[in-house]
Order: C-alpha cells, then sequence, then structure tokens
C-alpha cells in the first residue's frame, strides 16, 4: 500500500502535471470505485472543474476544483495514478481523466479497494488524521502526548492513522527496526530513550524515502510511470531469512491478521 513517501512524490508530480487543466471528460470503466454517488452525477460534477491545487493529507490526496468542489482520493492497497501527455500509447486504467490540452490521468487499481469520492466541503478536517509527521508540528513533545498514557501494541499504535498520519506497513517496521525497538513492545513500557529514538527514526525514515521517490515492490510507481528507489535501503521488511544487516542474524517474520511484521530478534527488543 503506498505510504506517505509514495503519495507525496505522486502529488509533487501531478502537481506539475495536472495543476491548471480542466478537466473535458471522464471515462468510468468500474463503477465501484467511484465513492458514495453514481458515476453519471460523478461525471456531470466533475467536467468542465478546474485542478486548482492537489494536497495530502496522511495516504489521502485532495484535489481541489475549481469553481467550488473536492475530489478526495486514495489509492489503498494498488491504486496508481499516472500521467500521460497525450501522445503516448494508451495505458490500462479503470478511470480516465481526459484535460483539455489532450493530456490524461489514468487510474489503474488491480485491487480495487481505492477511489474517488467527490466533496462539497473540503474532507480534510473529517479525515480525522493524526499529525503529518513530517510537518514542523510534528515535534518531539508532540510526540510525547501522543503516547502518553497509551497501552497498546507499538506497531500496530504506530499504523494508527488518528494518532499520526501516512505510517503504513513498510515504514512502521523499518522505524522500529532503526530504534531497536521489537513491534510486540507495549507503548506504555517505551523507555524515555527508546521514545525519543523512535520519534527521529519514524522522520528519518519518511524523509529519505521521499527523497528516493518510495519504494515500489509490488504496485507502486510514480506517475510517469517509474519505480522508487527506497526498496534497496530497507533493512527488514520483507527480507524474512535473509541476514540482519547490522548483527548477521536472520530476519524473521510474524502475521499480524493479514499484515507481516519483519524484525531482527537480535537488534530489536
Ligand atoms: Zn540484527
Amino acid at each position: 500500500m503506498p505510504e506517505l513517501p509514495e503519495v507525496e512524490t505522486i502529488r509533487r508530480q501531478l502537481v506539475k502535471d495536472i495543476v491548471g487543466k480542466r478537466i473535458q471528460a471522464v471515462k468510468i470503466l468500474v463503477p465501484k470505485l467511484i465513492k458514495e454517488t453514481s458515476p453519471v452525477l460523478f461525471r456531470r460534477k466533475i467536467i468542465g472543474k478546474e485542478i486548482a491545487n492537489i494536497r495530502r493529507r496522511g495516504k489521502y490526496l485532495i484535489f481541489d476544483l475549481k469553481p467550488h468542489l473536492y475530489l478526495q482520493v486514495h489509492l489503498k492497497l494498488s491504486g496508481q495514478l499516472l500521467y500521460s501527455s497525450g501522445s503516448e500509447p494508451k495505458i490500462d486504467h479503470h478511470v480516465l481523466f481526459l484535460f483539455q490540452d489532450g493530456s490524461r490521468l489514468y487510474y489503474h487499481d488491480l485491487r480495487r479497494f481505492g477511489g474517488f469520492t467527490l466533496c462539497r466541503e473540503d474532507p480534510e478536517p473529517l479525515l480525522n488524521l493524526g499529525p503529518e509527521p513530517l510537518s514542523p508540528a510534528f515535534t518531539f513533545e508532540c510526540w510525547k502526548q501522543i503516547i502518553l498514557g497509551k497501552n497498546g501494541r507499538i506497531k500496530t499504535f504506530l499504523l494508527d492513522q488518528q494518532r499520526i498520519a501516512g505510517l503504513g506497513n513498510i515504514y512502521a517496521t523499518e522505524a522500529l527496526f532503526r530504534a531497536g525497538i521489537h513491534p510486540d513492545r507495549r507503548v506504555s513500557t517505551l523507555q524515555p530513550d527508546e521514545t525519543k529514538k523512535l520519534y527521529q527514526a519514524i522522520k528519518s525514515i519518511l524523509k529519505k524515502a521521499l527523497k528516493a521517490g518510495g519504494t515500489s515492490i509490488q504496485d507502486y510507481v510514480k506517475p510517469d510511470g517509474r519505480h522508487g528507489n527506497f526498496q534497496k535501503s530497507l533493512f527488514v521488511y520483507r527480507r524474512k531469512g535473509q541476514p540482519c544487516l547490522c548483527c548477521g542474524n536472520l530476519i524473521k517474520v510474524q502475521k499480524d491478521g493479514s499484515r507481516s511484521t519483519y524484525f531482527c530478534p537480535v537488534c530489536q527488543r
């Protein structure tokens, strides 16, 4: 699933590609990708609108449309947004936005859990998300307040978008490794130095992954179809049975629900 670095990478490219463009036509091949309204109404409302800006909040993208309308996009497990100037060959897709200048935005979603919601009001406040970990507002004091008095499993806690926005399985797993914390630890057992290390690890991993254009392991590609590069820098995620890059012991995996948690039994305590 695309997480903060992937969604932000997509946002930055799309800002360059489509902001200022007017939607001329929409083709919807998979109606379930349009949420909370019929494809007919969706098309009627969005055609003729201009993309004024694209924002990101957690793993959501919000397209500000002119005049007054918002398009909320969530890629969920396998959504891809791909841009084409219009001269290239057609790209496989489930939804297509055609702009007045002939350029296109394709949406493809193999698992079909993602999709589009049109909103008359700014949907951001309703998303009920925790702070953005790369924003100046996410200070160490802020982090201490977030974990104060909590007692869940730390891995599960990091995935809770209402506590902190944008982390998913890859970066929660990697941040815990870099902080030397076992994924099964209870939040309340974290020592002050571990709290600090984890705070720094979250920020640093997200920054590095963003700089690398995200992690391409499954479906994630950038809007130009190219892969991110951060998969080369992962220490534990998807490295089951391979030697830990720090201590040489074998990386273990455990299942929690549908997710796999990777960790080094020696480096993470
Ligand atoms: Zn290790």
